[in-house]
């Protein structure tokens, strides 16, 4: 528990608690390098990700379109800001041909048991961010693992 460095609200590493009355920070948090290593995060994500209907280039066009478009502040899991910079998606995909985001987008169906290498991780983070933004209930499920319908 920490202080949002945007809002100075309450941050909560993990689920808010239910019957918590102290107002906490709204802001979006970005995913923790753990969450993004476990398998049925990936799988959740990967199935989101497909649910848009895009090419694997329209889905980086989509995360830049959410990620710069947000207005709102971002920060990283302690509260501290999550730098948004106008290259930061283009300096996490570098593959003009977005081959790793059609590979990612396969992993909802077999997702390797191995786990990512960290190279990928802010890619992970973007996409998982992108959701975060676009709709944070569903962020919240896959946060969970819990993409069952
Ligand atoms: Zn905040």
């Amino acid at each position: 528990m920490t202080d949002c460095h945007a809002c100075g609200l309450i941050v909560w590493a993990g689920p808010v608690p239910a019957n918590d009355n102290q107002p906490s920070c709204f802001c979006v948090t970005v995913a923790a390098d753990f969450e993004l290593r476990r398998r049925g995060h990936r799988i959740a994500l990967a199935a989101e990700i497909n649910r848009l209907g895009l090419s694997r280039r329209e889905v980086v066009n989509w995360v830049a379109d959410e990620i710069y478009g947000y207005s709102g502040a971002v920060h990283w899991p302690n509260g501290v800001t999550f730098p948004i910079w106008d290259t930061l998606v283009d300096d996490a995909f570098t593959d003009g041909s977005q081959s790793w985001v059609g590979d990612f987008m396969k992993q909802s169906v077999n997702a390797p048991l191995i786990r990512p290498q960290k190279r990928v991780i802010p890619k992970l983070r973007l996409l998982d961010l992108a959701i975060r933004i676009s709709d944070p209930r569903l962020a919240a499920r896959i946060a969970r693992g819990l993409n069952d319908n």
